[in-house]
């Protein structure tokens, strides 16, 4: 019988055949996968009121990582989330059917069943913020349909993101959970196995060292870079046609907007192919050693000394009587992502939660002149929030379970 497991969900509905299609799947990013699977029992740990262990990440380099996160998941948990999750139920399994689309499954990192037909889920993420409102929608979905499809349900999803310290709510209720799975059915699992999407999510993706449609999106946009109009006729069209358009007066915004959208993931999807390769030419150097190209050329890996300051204090006190304190002074490089840290570190000593430390941290440096702020123009993809109320909740609609734009990009951000 066909199972859709929760986590495949983000990907499902970008792409129906990187879950459903038969390209061979790798699994790519193990490090990752690790890091999140050894994570969560510790996580559980802080929702059952147990001591937790950073340590128990084998990779030494990882652990402090991970107790930052760990630290930020027991200060929210604690402080803002416990109170709406009475009873909760760790790592708890849930198999439900999909009308005719075999089951939809998945482990819910936290469930808080408060009646028959309300519940509080949690789930925490250890990894970056990539579309995951779907797979709240899925296990709301799967609580709902366990409980009988009741009329009158309410189901909130909190998404903590442990990396990114900022966590988000989505409130469901019967309509909601009904048009979605509306949507999964049709768009989704009915689209197929041979319904390919290709988009910045190949990068991602398990299948995609076998996928036909992205190796045609690479190879035509390769030669569309490398030939123009002289190489492949589709692509080099394309590209011909979407520089004119960038380069007119009159293009229209939403013109513009389809066509940066192209360009970026086509180019994108090529970067990430070439990226891999070059990974894999300075493995195999670090392997073999260094590898003659010709009479003159050779490729070796160049090592890059690089020596970071360990103890700043006895450096400066050193630095002071060797160049004079005002030449001392000038070397002084405070970074303000690790003010930052250390602010939310002792937040707890101060009886506020970590970001109001943060944000009165940064108010008071500003208020009193001792950092500026200059801008600095990257090309970055932002979501736009969604213009939706979720917030009939009395509890919620204070402010005390996310804030009232909560949703898929919404939440509450730390002040980083
Ligand atoms: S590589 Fe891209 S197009 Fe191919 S299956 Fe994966 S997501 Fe779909």
């Amino acid at each position: 019988m066909m199972e859709t497991r929760c986590s495949q969900l983000p990907r499902l509905f970008k792409c129906a055949a990187s879950v459903l299609g038969e390209d061979i799947s790798v699994e790519h990013d193990q490090e990752a996968a690790e890091f999140g699977k050894t994570m969560h029992p510790e996580l559980g740990n802080i929702v059952e009121g147990k001591p937790y262990d950073p340590t128990v990440l084998r990779d030494p380099s990882l652990v402090a990582k991970a107790s930052d996160m760990l630290d930020y998941a027991h200060g929210i948990w604690h402080s803002d989330l416990e109170k709406y999750f009475p009873s909760p139920q760790v790592e708890a399994m849930v198999d439900v059917p999909i009308k005719g689309y075999g089951n939809l499954v998945g482990t819910l990192d936290v469930l808080s069943q408060i009646d028959e037909h309300r519940a509080n889920i949690a789930d925490w993420k250890t990894g970056i913020v990539q579309g995951y409102e779907h797979q709240g929608a899925g296990y709301a979905y799967s609580v709902w349909v366990r409980m009988g499809r009741p009329e009158d349900t309410r189901i909130s999803v909190t998404m903590v993101y442990l990396w990114h310290r900022h966590w988000t709510v989505k409130k469901y209720l019967a309509a909601d959970l009904r048009a979605w799975e509306h949507d999964l059915i049709h768009n989704a699992l009915g689209a197929g196995p041979n319904s390919y999407r290709t988009g910045e999510h190949c990068s991602y993706c398990p299948k995609r060292h076998s996928c036909k449609a992205r190796r045609s999106v690479v190879s035509g946009t390769v030669d569309a870079l490398c030939w123009g109009q002289q190489g492949d006729p589709e692509h080099g069209e394309f590209f011909e046609r979407a520089k004119a358009s960038m380069m007119s007066e009159t293009a229209s915004t939403a013109e513009l907007a389809d066509l940066v959208k192209m360009l970026m993931h086509r180019v994108l999807l090529v970067r990430r192919a070439a990226d891999e390769v070059w990974d894999l030419v300075r493995t195999t150097v670090g392997r073999l050693g260094d590898i003659r190209l010709d009479d003159e050329t050779v490729v070796a890996l160049k090592t890059h000394e690089k020596t970071k300051v360990r103890d700043a204090q006895s450096v400066y006190r050193f630095l002071v009587e060797r160049v004079g304190e005002e030449a001392a002074q000038g070397c002084i490089d405070i970074s303000i992502g690790r003010m930052k840290q250390a602010q939310r570190r002792s937040a707890n000593g101060i009886g506020v939660s970590p970001s109001t430390a943060v944000a009165g941290l940064m108010e008071h440096l500003k208020q009193n002149r001792w950092t500026e702020q200059s801008d600095v123009q990257t090309l970055r993809e932002m979501a736009i929030p969604v213009e939706k109320d979720i917030t009939d909740d009395p509890a919620v609609a204070s402010g005390s379970l996310g804030n009232s734009n909560a949703g898929p990009g919404g939440g509450q951000r730390s002040a980083e």
